[in-house]
């Protein structure tokens, strides 16, 4: 689990999953299911708010060890826009 404070410090994520595009399936609310489409392997993103700070974790091995990866990054974009949604409804 880690924390998610500025955009900047998940950049090189971002980066990374710009070129990955992994496909991002949302499992529900706060939950993504996270692709790569080249080697199939699925990792588990989960998003959640604690005491207004946004935390996310991801089940892969750059995850365990609390590093930002591109899973986490793509998933995150799309939670983003996912509460940006339901906020505007
Ligand atoms: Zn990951």
């Amino acid at each position: 689990m880690i924390q998610l404070t500025t955009a900047t410090a998940i950049e090189k994520a971002i980066n990374k999953a710009r070129t990955v595009k992994p496909r991002v399936h949302v499992n529900c609310f706060g939950s993504y299911s996270v692709t790569n489409k080249t080697t199939g392997a699925t990792y588990t993103v989960t998003c959640e708010k604690r005491d207004g700070k946004r935390f996310a974790s991801c089940t892969c091995r750059a995850g365990e060890l609390r590093k930002a990866c591109y899973h986490l990054a793509a998933a995150v974009a799309a939670h983003i826009q996912l509460a940006t949604e339901q906020a505007s409804h």
